[in-house]
């Protein structure tokens, strides 16, 4: 059976199969992954325990109980497998396994008005956009800066966009419609907030130009990267919703102050023709009903996900 290139359709996209993740021959490689990042769990949990205080033993309970099975239905006449149930403590600062399915999620609801945008405006293609501020030691800070100059830019886009009497031109006025979410870094020289955007438009932004006005903007840098999305667009749209912090480059105590700085702070944001994509509360993904399958129940033991034996409960945590 060819499995490249079956026709996308909204509901297919949604439940992540675009991306090829929930081929049945995959499993292997997703069960590695939603490992490795169980240990990184695990490893906050201790660092959380070390020192508790106030804020830390609530983040805590939620970690400790966080993705300890995972119980997926394996769709076997169609090779496909969904994760059916599971344990999610949806702190997606802290735990990289829910930063991964919260990503998931994020990735199929936009792929999904993607597709319905192309079907309409034909006319339009994606962009990645990439802005960044120079690095620095004060996360807040920094953090403010790239927030305020991001507004200012947005402010710019629809000041000229609705005639605000001299209001000048932005790049960002070919932009028919947009999603943007913001990362942070720290590879020991500081902290590095950046904003990947997806921009939709019929013809490239000029990136000297965004430069340029970006420069004018933050007063401190004019770094901005401005790529058109070839090929499966999946792959340029996963850098847009990955994880808001790049875990493998913080330590345990930079990852939690980072946390601690970025919690209730809007870090997705669209504008335009991708305004208003709802993204499912749900971690997890969704059945293919009437199908027959077969239970496969994951159990965190020894540092991975094994299978076990069991049989699994009913679905209760969503
Ligand atoms: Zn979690």
């Amino acid at each position: 059976m060819a499995k490249k290139k079956t026709p996308v359709n909204e509901t297919n996209l949604a439940g992540g199969s675009f991306t090829g993740v929930d081929d049945a021959e995959l499993l292997g490689e997703r069960i590695t992954r939603y490992g490795q990042a169980h240990a990184r769990s695990l490893l906050m949990l201790e660092h959380l325990r070390a020192a508790p205080s106030l804020a830390s033993t609530r983040t805590a309970a939620g970690l400790a109980s966080c993705g300890n099975y995972l119980h997926f239905r394996e769709y076997f006449t169609v090779g496909k497998v969904r994760l059916h149930n599971a344990t999610f403590c949806k702190q997606h600062l802290v735990c990289p396994l829910c930063a991964i399915r919260r990503g998931a999620k994020a990735l199929g609801a936009y792929l999904t008005r993607w597709q319905v945008i192309q079907q309409e405006r034909p006319e339009l293609r994606p962009y990645l956009l990439t802005l960044t501020v120079k690095n620095g030691d004060d996360l807040e800070e920094r953090q403010a800066h790239l927030t305020k100059s991001l507004r200012k830019l947005m402010d710019h886009r629809r000041n000229f966009n609705s005639g605000v009497p001299r209001a000048p031109w932005t790049e960002l006025c070919k932009a028919q419609g947009g999603v943007y979410t913001l990362e942070l870094t720290n590879k020991g020289k500081g902290w590095h907030p950046h904003c990947h955007m997806i921009v939709l438009a019929s013809s490239q932004p000029s990136q000297s130009d965004l430069s340029a006005e970006w420069l004018r903007i933050t007063g401190d840098s004019m770094i901005v990267d401005c790529r058109p999305i070839t090929g499966d667009p999946s792959e340029g749209f996963m850098e847009v919703f990955k994880y808001a912090v790049k875990f493998c480059d913080l330590t345990l105590e930079d990852n939690w102050h980072a946390a601690q700085i970025l919690k209730g702070k809007r870090l997705l944001n669209s504008f335009g023709l991708f305004r208003g994509v709802e993204i499912p509360d749900s971690l997890l993904d969704e059945p293919l009903d009437e199908l027959p399958y077969w239970d496969r129940f994951y159990r965190y033991l020894e540092g991975e996900y094994q299978f076990t034996g069991e049989a699994p409960k009913s679905r209760e945590n969503r």
